[in-house]
């Protein structure tokens, strides 16, 4: 059980919910990172005191340095600070929730240090899983997964002897803001349709990648990489209430499930707390006021993103970063009104042919197919 906590991305949504659930356990916060949200990190060193805080720029680490007190913690910026705060002796565990690539580096060094990482910065396992889960492997650190789909797993996989009794897992998809609508009606949508989640408030990056379908791409990678599991046993259905987080299915037809309400403090929590299990804030499911729960198939035809990453899935090696490193930027110039919602699939498909792949990547190997990635996405 995690004694002494560091989070990366502790502004965010998965950062501030992690927050919420440390006010009721007895965890000490020594690190937190942000990007620029000078104001909030503000509040939070002033509610959890930690020993190191890092923000992404120079000019935001200043900016925090005057607001806070003399006995302010030691302040660092960029990508050093985050390694710094990934690193941190007093950590036990690490909360991985910055957002995007940027996590690979921090989250190989906690791991390096033998920390437990709590997992929710994804991008870092499509670009990176297997360098990850052998760096975990060789240090003796465990990764609990804080992404609902793969917390679901973890749990259903609890007791479970070994992969040969998995037949497969069925990841399940609210299907976003745009299930059921037609290429034609969804040639128009834009970026405030796009953010408009039907069950979750995340941060801007998921939520689109949620209404591309490309977030359930990525967490197909995600669940490949964290239980070593090849595509043809990564399913996933539409689940438009979300309730049932995820299931599997066992070889002798057995199926077990997780249910909750949608809220990510149930699985931060348990990636906190593992093995045990003890009260959380969040509140429980009621079976007789939720609704019926529905199950149908995606539309790979509708929503390319999705058809795109499974067959980086299948293609492995550096086509994961490709595609990863191509959505990040098509995704941030979607926000900003640059593109229209088809582009994305469009560019990052463009920057994936683009890109030399290479089978069995070393950690250079994959930064740079990511940074080729965006150069071709930044151009076009
Ligand atoms: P947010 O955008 O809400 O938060 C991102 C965090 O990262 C913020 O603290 C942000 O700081 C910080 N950040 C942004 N850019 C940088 C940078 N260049 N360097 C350092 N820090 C940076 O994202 P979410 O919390 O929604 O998502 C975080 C991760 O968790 C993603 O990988 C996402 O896919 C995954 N996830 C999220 C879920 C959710 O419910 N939100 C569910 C499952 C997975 P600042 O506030 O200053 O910008
Ligand atoms: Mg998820």
């Amino acid at each position: 059980m995690t004694q002494v906590l560091s989070i990366l991305g502790s502004t965010g949504s998965i950062g501030r919910q992690t927050l919420d659930v440390v006010r009721h356990l007895p965890v000490k916060v020594v690190a937190l990172t942000a990007g620029t949200n000078v104001d909030r990190m503000a509040e939070q060193v002033a509610e959890f005191h930690p020993r190191l805080v890092s923000m992404a720029t120079k000019d935001a680490a200043e900016a925090l340095q005057r607001r806070l007190p003399m006995s302010a913690p030691e302040i660092l910026w960029g990508e050093d600070g985050l390694l710094a705060a990934a690193a941190i002796d007093e950590a036990d565990t690490v909360i991985t929730a910055v957002v995007g690539m940027v996590g690979l580096r921090p989250t190989l060094a906690a791991l390096r240090r033998g920390k437990r990482i709590g997992l929710a910065n994804k991008e870092t396992m499509v670009c990176a899983g297997e360098l990850v889960m052998e760096t975990a492997r060789a240090n003796g650190a465990d990764i609990i997964p804080v992404d609902s789909e793969h917390s679901a797993i973890f749990q259903c996989l609890m007791g479970s002897r070994g992969r040969e009794e998995v037949k497969r897992v069925i990841l399940t998809c609210s299907g976003g803001p745009f299930f059921g609508m037609t290429r034609e009606a969804l040639a128009h949508v834009t970026r405030d349709d796009a953010l408009r989640h039907p069950n979750w408030k995340m941060g801007e990056k998921i939520t689109v990648d949620c209404a591309t379908l490309m977030n359930k791409g990525l967490e197909v990678i995600e669940a490949m990489r964290l239980y070593e599991l090849p595509p043809e046993q990564v399913d996933v259905v539409i689940h438009r209430q979300s309730i049932v987080h995820s299931l599997v299915e066992f070889v002798d037809g057995a199926m077990l499930a997780q249910l909750g309400v949608p809220d990510m403090r149930i699985p931060i929590q348990l990636a906190l707390t593992y093995p045990n299990r003890v009260d959380n804030p969040a509140s429980g499911l009621d079976l007789l006021s939720c609704p019926p729960l529905t199950f149908a198939a995606p539309d790979p035809e509708v929503f390319p993103c999705f058809a795109i990453a499974r067959a980086a899935a299948r293609q492995g090696g550096t086509a994961c970063a490709a595609m990863n490193g191509a959505n990040e930027v098509a995704v941030e110039r979607f926000l900003r009104r640059q593109i229209g919602f088809y582009d994305i699939p469009d560019l990052v498909q463009r920057a994936m042919d683009a890109v030399p792949f290479v089978k069995d990547p070393t950690l250079e190997q994959i930064l740079e197919a990511d940074r080729l990635a965006r150069a071709v996405i930044s151009e076009n």
